[in-house]
């Protein structure tokens, strides 16, 4: 389906700096801080700081973690217990870690997926 959807889209931006990212806040907000981490795993490693997330918990801060498929493999026990916080929001960091590319581009090294059923994959 989403293939489908995608097939004949032209990509129009790649990058951090596309149209619906936000980057910073409007100026007429209060000032606010949000704190996001990813744990990315695989060949650099599946650890994480342990010392920062009790942190975190000790002084009630909220955290937005990022969490790579390949990491959650590994540490099936800390993903439960940090899905059940409601401390933490998890969010999507993939599953092989590629950057969602239509077109094959790569970031930070690493190559990107090369059409959108790849993208829908990772
Ligand atoms: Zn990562």
């Amino acid at each position: 389906f989403v293939t489908a959807r995608y097939a004949d889209a032209v990509p129009a931006a790649w990058g951090l700096d596309v149209p619906g990212v936000l980057t910073a806040l409007p100026r007429s907000a209060a000032p606010a801080i949000a704190l996001t981490f990813d744990a990315c795993g695989g060949p650099g490693g599946s650890g994480y700081d342990a010392a920062l997330v009790a942190t975190l918990r000790t002084h009630g801060v909220p955290a937005t973690l990022f969490l790579n498929a390949r990491w959650i493999d590994a540490n099936p026990d800390t993903f439960e217990s940090l899905a059940a916080d409601p401390l933490f929001e998890i969010a999507n960091h993939g599953t092989a870690h590629r950057p969602l590319s239509v077109t094959g581009r790569s970031a930070y090294g690493i190559a990107g997926t090369r059409d959108p059923g790849e993208v829908h994959d990772e």
